[in-house]
């Protein structure tokens, strides 16, 4: 019975448009590889940004979609989001990780696991037990978990995420700011929010005009200070070039991420040693 649902959405061909129709089947297909396994996390490396030592992942949903292939988050995030599929999508998202950081803790290393959560998923009340689940049933230490919120999560309703914050905070969780800069960023949210670290989001660090005064540069300069002012950590995302790796140092920033130093992949294509150092 799993692709009878493809035959029935052809029925309605005639009268919703082909958007519409590929919406349908998305969604319809999103239950089933919930129900079937389908989905899979691919994990990112994050870098100390002078060591170039692993520190951390994150870990990013893809989907091994019957006929599609692997699908990326672009593809089906935002449906998940459309409807309240992203709620268990998310809570497997979150054992998942948990489940494979226990299984790396036996090598004893120091490392994060970021993982993402949608706005729907912040806002449920069943996050702070899936969350207590996920920790419990993996035995992870919280300490190693990070949640990553984009600043748009937090600002639809910032009372509401500053308790919820604090409710997860007590978990012993840290939490992550995401793609900070390109949002709506409102200065005293940072200050008041319980956040432990701002990811500076790529189109920051792949300005093409990063040079010696630009304003580029300067923009990065505030964020990592102001970051730092507040005692966060700050992570650059989007690390494609030495040169942007050299500059997010100098500058003081704390960890990279970006496909210079690691691609996402599947867990067994980890690569727990350093890939290159610099001599400095
Ligand atoms: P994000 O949280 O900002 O994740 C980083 C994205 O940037 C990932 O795309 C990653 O593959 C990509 N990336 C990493 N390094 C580089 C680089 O050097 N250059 C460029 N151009 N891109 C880089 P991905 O995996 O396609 O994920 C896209 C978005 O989907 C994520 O953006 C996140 O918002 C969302 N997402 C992924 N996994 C999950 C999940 O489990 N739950 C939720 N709610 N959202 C997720
Ligand atoms: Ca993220
Ligand atoms: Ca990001
Ligand atoms: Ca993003």
């Amino acid at each position: 019975a799993k692709n009878e649902g493809k035959n029935g959405v052809r029925i309605f061909r005639p009268t919703m448009g082909e958007e519409t129709t590929q919406r349908v089947g998305l969604e319809r297909d999103l239950r089933l590889a919930l129900a079937q396994d389908e989905l899979v996390l691919h994990y990112q490396g994050q870098f100390d940004a002078r060591s170039q030592m692993l520190v951390g992942f994150e870990a990013l949903v893809r989907w091994q979609h019957p006929t599609q292939g692997l699908l990326s988050p672009g593809k089906f995030i935002q449906v998940a989001e459309e409807n309240e599929l992203i709620v268990p999508l998310g809570e497997w998202v979150l054992r998942e990780a948990c489940r494979q950081a226990a299984l790396w803790e036996a090598n004893s290393r120091d490392f994060t696991m970021s993982v993402n959560v949608s706005a729907l998923q912040f806002e449920h009340s069943g996050l702070l037990n899936a969350v207590q689940q996920a920790l419990a049933s993996s035995g992870l230490d919280p300490q190693r978990l990070v949640l990553e919120l984009t600043e748009s999560v937090v600002l639809r309703n910032p009372e509401v995420a500053a308790l919820q914050l604090t409710r997860l905070k007590d978990l012993g969780i840290r939490v992550a700011l995401d793609d900070f800069g390109t949002g709506q960023s409102s200065l005293s949210l940072l200050r008041t929010l319980p956040i432990d670290v701002l990811k500076i989001d790529r189109s920051f660090v792949q300005d093409e005009n990063i040079a010696e005064g630009s304003s580029a540069r300067m923009l990065l300069n505030v964020m990592i200070t102001l970051a730092h002012g507040l005692n966060m950590l700050v992570t650059g995302e989007g690390v494609e070039t030495p040169e942007q790796q050299a500059l997010l140092d100098e500058l003081g920033c704390d960890n990279i991420q970006g496909f210079l130093l690691g691609q996402p992949g599947p867990p067994e294509d980890i690569c727990w040693t350093p890939l290159n150092h610099t001599n400095r």
